[in-house]
């Protein structure tokens, strides 16, 4: 989470009043960043990863698991080397830096530093993941472990928590979860809060149930307090918002709680920059079903294995005008997607673009736009961010409204960081040294630090190898979309297929190209194909490894890392999701109901802690890589 800044935080009735001076002052922001470093030139590559981990308590004894909101007595303890550090108290600088997350249970951790260019770097990367898990635990209680699962199966269940807590908190108005469960600071009960506002009823998530043998068909959840009369909107689940066979959910945290895998890599310049970000957006989605970790969802089976659509609805502030199902008469646009979505446009200006490939009718700002191209930023750029600003600021702090743009980018940040895409393209804060980097968002957090720093290892092999050989992987965005949704189906990996280019290097002989009739064409591919077949991501990253100088031992560890990757695409190894599905469909207390108990619940999170203390070694999800 970028912005943290404190203040008194606005109710949406009196923020929204503000919108337009937070709109105006972040572009104004933005202009003054972009002027003063777009001629930034040979930064070197500097790259990071982000993971987030629930704290969940074990009570050995009864055989059970809560989730622990003490995030943030864990935290001050975490942070201190970097505080220390800061402060001037000690030389040595931090292993780890630690961030609070949305939830009270949850903790991100990142590299003490950014990593650099050399293969060495690509080494560290696991160690440090694995002393970060260690970090973790040991500033935790002896019977509280950081678990770096996607979600909490059974979050939203009742006693789950400790300590425990009735859903009756005024900010989300949950049936099913407290206030309690959100991150105390005033930005996010308030961003909560301001969203149910500006909907004008509580986010509304609904995911396919997993039907299995003994599931009620139709399903209708027995355990949904269907008659709560505490808030104005308790009557919302039985209006509608609850569909039948599906697990409903009414909450950020049950979005924003969910754990991630995210990456950021500073590139050279303002248009490689651009160029990443366009070249790995249609690698999102394809990263997406192959991390897929997550098919259980308050105390359910799903029938998907990802994420990604319950962030999206769980905060989804558009009210029914701008979701087009009422004619706008307050609201400015028509909006198809949540903000938290996959990207609508691509950004480069590179030969290889054309305009045929941003085939989404993109909703922008035009005066905002206008501004941006009285200013000289080109097209392109200018959509991009007229796009970002169609959104409206969630959390003002009274305290904050006014700020020399020259200085701050608290206004650009609150609109660039409330856009959550799969995608970001992030320009570097006023006055650093710091360069143009990109966010690669879509993956989900893996059980191992092996995983982890597999999937991390992969995506930065993967840069090196579309900037060194100058890959193209430009389909239509829409059909990157279809492949985002294609993501979350269950075992997507081994049966559904995916739009992908089929051609993808650029310097083509004429007589290659003239034998096509479409030198731009993509078609539907199995993940396998994809990765593993010719010219696929796996062969290709070989070949850039071929290409560089590259001692035998490090080669042999990169290798373990792609080939795990190469696995789950052959479907010789198992994803995550389909792990863990199987993991509650064998466990001896299910009874096919679809159903993920306490007790279910207890052994599945002590076998991803397990895993990922190297306690126990799954071949089917880790191959022979790791011992
Ligand atoms: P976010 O705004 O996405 O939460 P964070 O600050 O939490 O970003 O994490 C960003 C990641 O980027 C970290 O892994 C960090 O190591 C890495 N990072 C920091 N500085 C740079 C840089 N100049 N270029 C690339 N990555 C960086
Ligand atoms: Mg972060
Ligand atoms: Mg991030």
């Amino acid at each position: 989470m970028g912005l943290l800044s404190l203040g008194t935080p606005l109710h949406w009735n009196e923020a929204k009043e503000y919108a337009d001076h937070v709109h105006k002052h972040g572009i104004l922001q933005f202009l003054n960043i972009y002027n003063s470093q777009k001629d930034q030139k040979k930064q070197r590559l500097l790259w990071g990863d982000e993971i987030e981990y629930l704290v969940v308590k074990f009570n050995d004894k009864e055989k059970s698991t809560k989730l622990s909101l003490r995030a943030f007595d864990i935290l001050e303890k975490l942070t201190k080397p970097e505080t220390d550090y800061v402060e001037g108290l000690t030389d040595k600088a931090p292993d780890a830096l630690w961030r609070p997350e949305y939830g009270r249970y949850m903790i991100e951790g990142t590299p003490g530093q950014p990593y650099g260019s050399t293969f060495r770097d690509l080494i560290q990367v696991e160690a440090n993941m694995k002393l970060r898990r260690k970090l973790a635990h040991d500033a935790m209680d002896p019977d509280e472990h950081a678990v770096s699962l996607v979600n909490y199966p059974r979050l939203g269940c009742p006693h789950e928590l400790y300590p425990d807590y009735e859903p009756k908190g005024s900010a989300c108005q949950s049936l099913f979860v407290p206030d309690e469960i959100i991150n105390p600071h005033a930005r996010f009960p308030t961003l909560t809060a301001n969203i149910r506002r500006r909907r004008g009823s509580k986010v509304k998530i609904n995911m396919p149930i997993f039907h299995d043998n003994n599931t009620p068909k139709p399903f209708i959840d027995p355990t949904i307090p269907w008659d709560r009369d505490l808030f104005k909107h308790d009557k919302e689940a039985k209006e509608g918002a609850a569909l039948p066979d599906h697990i409903y959910m009414d909450a950020m945290a049950f979005g924003m709680g969910c754990c991630c895998l995210q990456l950021t890599f500073q590139a050279c310049c303002i248009d490689e920059a651009r160029r990443l970000y366009d070249q790995l957006a249609p690698v999102t989605p394809l990263m997406l079903a192959l991390s897929a970790n997550s098919p259980i969802y308050r105390g359910y089976l799903a029938d998907v294995d990802a994420r990604w659509n319950v962030i999206s609805a769980s905060v989804d502030d558009r009210p029914p005008e701008e979701r087009g199902e009422e004619p706008l008469k307050n609201s400015r646009f028509v909006i198809n997607k949540s903000r938290y979505d996959s990207i609508d446009s691509y950004l480069s200006n590179d030969a290889t673009y054309k305009a045929k490939y941003d085939d989404i009718d993109l909703v922008y700002d035009k005066d905002i736009y206008n501004t941006l191209r009285e200013n000289d930023i080109d097209e392109k750029l200018a959509k991009h961010i007229a796009h970002l600003f169609i959104r409206d600021p969630l959390v003002i702090f009274k305290e904050l409204l006014d700020v020399d743009d020259k200085l701050s980018s608290d206004h650009f940040e609150n609109l660039q960081s409330t856009n959550w895409q799969t995608m970001r393209f992030k320009p570097p804060p006023p006055n650093s040294s710091i360069g143009w980097r990109v966010e690669f968002r879509s993956m989900e957090v893996q059980m191992s630090d092996f995983e982890n720093a597999a999937f991390s290892v992969f995506i930065v092999l993967l840069t090196r190898a579309i900037l060194s050989f100058g890959l193209n992987f430009y389909i239509p965005i829409s059909k990157v979309d279809a492949n985002l949704q294609t993501a979350h189906k269950r075992d997507a990996v081994l049966n559904e297929k995916f739009y992908f280019r089929k051609h993808v290097f650029n310097n083509r002989s004429k007589t290659d190209t003239e034998k096509e009739e479409d030198e731009d064409a993509y078609e539907l591919m199995t993940m396998d194909e994809i990765e593993n077949g010719f010219p696929g991501f796996v062969p290709l990253i070989h070949s850039y490894l071929n290409s560089t100088n590259i001692d035998i031992e490090t080669r042999c560890k990169l290798s373990s890392y792609i080939s795990l990757i190469s696995k789950r695409a052959s479907g010789e190894l198992m994803t995550g999701a389909a792990y863990l599905r199987k993991f509650v469909q064998n466990h001896p207390a299910y009874k096919q109901d679809s159903v993920v108990s306490s007790e279910i619940t207890y052994d599945l999170v002590k076998r991803a802690d397990q895993i990922a203390k190297g306690e126990y070694h799954p071949v089917e999800l880790l191959g022979n890589f790791s011992a």
